[in-house]
């Protein structure tokens, strides 16, 4: 069966389906051309796989260089999640893109940090926000951004994205460090996206990283964690720590990090007791939550149990959410 999400755990502001009811309007806030003849021609752009995925973000984040701008995105973000059924969001953003028209990373931090938090409860939404390190940027900008993260005293959570491959976690240990024994969770997409080559030590690059990311980066929550199952272990650690993993399967699947959703062993993962939840990633251009449910379901067919402790997973501490 499948469970009934109304959280969000993990959840791109950057890819989400939102884009397609605002990048135009976007573009006209920037007073730049819509490089694209339509919005269907630049979703299909955005899902070419030859397509480089720094220039896909860049048709976003170019124009989201001003306070209107992102406070624009933030309304129309919350306003679909709201109108989809969530109750609980967790957005991820990385102010470090955010900063050409002149912002500061603490000002871009602030407005749309405020922005959602005040669309949010405006559409009923309660919204924990994710200020992503985008992991190709240095240890020092890492360090300044985790600096701003710890004004808001565990309102928003610190979270490291993008290329785990060429920078692994352990890059931006100073400024995880930072946070440690401080209100501030911490997340890390992590096991998710390394080198397929060569393939004989793919699936230990990616279990590197994740015990990184669990023993080194203290995470409270990690995503993707694509080899977690191959380790009992490190799954019995997950499980005394409490550390909550954001699953994305269709994502891992789509961008041929796995070839069969059952790879991920999420049913026994749930047995043991790991708290997991079920995420789209970015639905501007991967599968949306409904197919990864009816995707996970035709894959593991859910018992009841495993359908609660699903829902359960995403409500629960140690992301308790005091701002929203
Ligand atoms: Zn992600």
């Amino acid at each position: 069966m499948k469970p009934k999400i109304r959280t969000l755990t993990h959840d791109h502001i950057d890819g989400s389906a939102a884009l397609v009811n605002s990048i135009e309007m976007l573009y006209r806030m920037a007073r730049q051309p819509f490089p694209f003849p339509s919005t269907d021609a630049w979703r299909a752009y955005f899902k070419d796989p030859h397509v480089n995925i720094v220039a896909k973000f860049a048709t976003v984040t170019s124009v989201l260089q001003s306070a209107e701008a992102l406070e624009y995105a933030a309304d129309d973000y919350v306003a679909l999640r709201a109108l989809e059924g969530y109750a609980i969001i967790e957005s991820k953003f990385a102010p470090q893109y955010h900063t050409d028209g002149g912002l500061t990373m603490k000002q871009v931090v602030s407005v749309m940090c405020n922005a959602l938090w005040r669309y949010g409860s405006r559409y009923g939404v309660r919204v924990m926000p994710h200020v992503c390190i985008g992991r190709e940027t240095s240890p020092e900008v890492g360090m300044e951004i985790a600096k701003i993260v710890m004004e808001y005293d565990g309102d928003v959570v610190l979270d490291l994205a993008c290329d785990e491959g060429g920078h692994p976690p352990e890059k931006h240990l100073p400024a995880f460090k930072l946070t440690f024994d401080t209100r501030v969770m911490r997340d890390c997409h992590a096991g998710e996206w390394v080198a397929s080559d060569p393939p004989e030590t793919y699936r230990q690059r990616l279990m590197q990283n994740l015990r990184t990311a669990i023993r080194d980066l203290r995470c409270n929550g990690v995503s993707h964690a694509i080899p977690l199952i191959d380790d009992p272990e490190l799954i019995r650690e997950v499980v005394d720590k409490g550390i909550r993993v954001s699953g994305c399967p269709l994502s891992n699947l789509t961008c041929g990090s796995i070839k069969d959703v059952r790879e991920l062993g999420i049913d026994r993962l749930i047995d043991a007791g790991v708290r997991y939840t079920l995420n789209a990633d970015d639905d501007l251009f991967l599968p949306p939550m409904d197919e990864v449910l009816a995707a996970c379901d035709e894959a593991y067919d859910f018992s009841q149990a495993q359908c609660a402790e699903l829902e359960a997973s995403s409500e629960n501490e140690p992301f308790l959410i005091r701002k929203y």
